[in-house]
């Protein structure tokens, strides 16, 4: 499907006046090649010397462990698929904690009650009692379906100039960018002003001892004044490699669940009836799938898109944003928005951060050939913009629809808590404010993306899918989020999904943005 590799199509970047990750690539070679030695060709503040600050591993972190593509290969070949309760997590985390031991680093295991299924926190100590960055990754990922890839997803296979397998981008990718470019400060004796803590999560995808489960038994080794995690997109212009736009993520989605059933006649298959329940259910998914809820631009998603106008190169688009920001009624909002998606490199994604979505997700019904059943049912995973559409409104919607079709909607609830209950709870979650951005962290990412991606516009975003800072959150710790590499549509949509692959220069490039972000924490 993406038939551009590596080192094509530099020339037609040029005319936009852009640098393409692919062209500053013999830059970023040097830059690697001399960090590698110890050296620190990117540090612009002053501070101490650097013989001052050797900690005892300086300059003996092994070469590999520096390299974030090596590194990623490793991760993606431990088979870390979550089915919903849990992965097997246990010898990827050995595998980081040796990295983590052979660069002097200090890191513990902490086991779950699944044996296999363990946390790692690596912890970097600081000069100071500074409120720690603490770096949030997790280690599990979504289960593939083997024989819709092209390649092995657990191999770490690198071809057309990509590095492909379950993981690469979401995100071990981010993890393998992270630790790399920590360590390669730590190979300089580099130290950081504040305790850097990195923390390997497991159950992000699905299972009962995630995050939140740690938090509530450790919380004491998740304290932090700000936290940073996958997310934010870092977008490129029409030719998929001239980095457009990167964002940071301040807020995510509000995620909930609908199930839709539809209840007809039971009856020998013989004698087929139009009110049979599959066909019910399948009509009102047919009308639901083709329906949009309407657009919510919040103050978060407003200054997103005006920092997307001012970052493509695609004049039209611009002016499609332009003219979707300043419609006076709903209708030339509606209209403008369908413009922007339609016109957008990105439509699925736009698409999601103007309003609710709505995908089918998981559908049952039907147990024997000869039976027509009396039950079908759907489930539909939801995601609601905070401060746009609540959750209420949208499920009120999608009753008023169905209801003419005889299909009961249902809002999933946890065990035990009422639909009331629980849509006061989405409530909650749907006001929670976005993420302060005056912070150290924000600002660290703000100066590396301006550092690394001059060409670039830098802007805050919401994210379309979720994360698991829920327990910092809730402690009123700064969250954000970074994919830090840039992407075309085609690998955004292979997350979740098959061939999963990033850039290996986008990875390489992302790396230093980050190494560039831990070095605002330097002494
Ligand atoms: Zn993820």
């Amino acid at each position: 499907m993406d038939q551009h590799g590596a080192g094509r199509d530099i020339t037609t970047t040029s005319g936009v006046g852009r640098r393409s990750f692919l062209t500053g690539l013999g830059g970023l070679a040097a830059f690697a090649a001399v960090g590698l030695t110890g050296s620190q060709p990117l540090r612009t503040a002053g501070g101490l010397s650097s013989a001052a600050v050797r900690s005892a591993a300086a300059g003996t972190v092994p070469a590999a462990d520096q390299d974030p593509l090596d590194l990623l290969k490793r991760m993606i070949s431990f088979d870390t698929e979550n089915f919903g309760n849990g992965g097997k997590t246990r010898p990827f985390a050995e595998m980081l904690k040796g990295v983590w031991d052979s660069a002097g680093v200090s890191s513990e295991i902490i086991p779950t009650p699944q044996p296999d299924n363990v946390h790692l926190i690596a912890r970097i100590k600081g000069t100071t009692s500074a409120a720690p960055v603490l770096m949030l990754g997790h280690s599990d990922v979504v289960p593939v379906e083997r024989d819709k890839w092209d390649v092995d997803p657990f191999a770490g296979v690198v071809k057309q100039g990509q590095i492909w397998g379950r993981g690469a981008l979401d995100m071990k990718g981010m993890d393998s960018a992270t630790v790399s470019s920590l360590l390669r400060h730590v190979n300089e004796g580099g130290r950081f002003e504040r305790d850097i803590i990195v923390l390997t999560d497991c159950d992000e995808e699905a299972g009962n001892y995630g995050s939140g489960w740690l938090a509530e038994q450790h919380w004491d080794k998740l304290d932090a004044g700000m936290v940073l995690t996958e997310g934010g997109w870092f977008l490129a212009q029409r030719d998929k490699q001239t980095p457009m736009l990167i964002t940071v993520t301040r807020q995510d989605k509000v995620y909930f669940n609908l199930d839709l059933t539809a209840n007809g006649l039971a009856t020998h298959s013989s004698k087929p009836n139009p009110d049979a329940a599959i066909v019910k259910l399948s009509r009102g998914v047919d009308e639901l799938a083709s329906w949009l809820a309407p657009v919510h631009l919040t103050r978060v998603t407003r200054r997103y898109f005006r920092a997307l106008a001012d970052a493509t190169s695609d004049t039209h688009f611009a002016r499609a944003i332009h003219m979707m920001l300043g419609a006076h009624s709903q209708h030339s909002l509606e209209r403008a928005a369908r413009l922007v998606v339609t016109r957008s490199s990105y439509p699925w994604l736009h698409s999601a951060l103007l309003r609710t979505t709505a995908a089918f997700v998981i559908e049952d019904a039907g147990y024997k050939e000869n039976v027509i059943p009396s039950t079908a049912h759907v489930r539909v995973n939801c995601r609601g913009i905070p401060g746009g559409q609540k959750p209420r409104y949208f499920l009120a919607q999608v009753r008023a629809m169905m209801r003419g079709r005889d299909i009961e909607v249902a809002l999933a609830t946890p065990e035990g808590v009422t639909e009331a209950d629980y849509l006061d709870q989405l409530d909650a979650t749907w006001a929670t404010a976005p993420a302060d951005l005056d912070t150290p962290l924000y600002s660290a990412l703000a100066h590396a993306a301006a550092q690394t991606y001059p060409d670039a516009v830098f802007a805050p975003a919401l994210f379309e899918a979720g994360t698991s800072l829920g327990p910092w959150r809730a402690h009123n710790i700064p969250g954000y989020g970074v994919y830090p590499y840039v992407i075309d549509n085609d690998q955004l949509i292979a997350m979740h999904g098959n061939n999963e692959r990033i850039y290996v220069d986008a990875l390489r490039q992302g790396t230093e943005f980050m190494y560039r972000m831990f070095d605002r924490f330097r002494v």
